[in-house]
C-alpha cells in the first residue's frame, strides 16, 4: 500500500494527524498535512484506509498494492 496526499485539497483539519501520527504530520508554517512516510506497514492499512474515508478534505489517497507478480 502506497499514499498520498493532495496539500491543495487539505484543510487543515488535523483529523489524519491524530489518528496516523507515525504516517502524517502537520507542516510547522501552514498547518498543511506532511507524510512522515509514504510505504506503509501492514499493520497500518486499516487505519490508513479510515484516515482516507474520513479526511474532509478528501486529500487522502491510499493505493493498494497489486498481487505479487510471478
Ligand atoms: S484529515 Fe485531511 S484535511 Fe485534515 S489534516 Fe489530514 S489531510 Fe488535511
Amino acid at each position: 500500500m502506497q499514499v498520498s496526499v493532495d496539500r491543495d485539497r487539505c484543510c487543515s483539519s488535523g483529523m489524519c494527524v491524530t489518528n496516523v501520527p507515525e504516517v502524517f504530520e502537520q507542516d510547522d508554517q501552514d498547518a498543511l498535512v506532511k507524510l512522515r512516510q509514504t510505504s506503509i506497514r501492514p499493520d497500518q492499512f486499516d487505519d490508513l484506509r479510515l484516515a482516507a474515508e474520513l479526511c474532509p478534505g478528501g486529500a487522502i489517497t491510499v493505493t493498494e498494492d497489486g498481487p505479487a507478480q510471478a
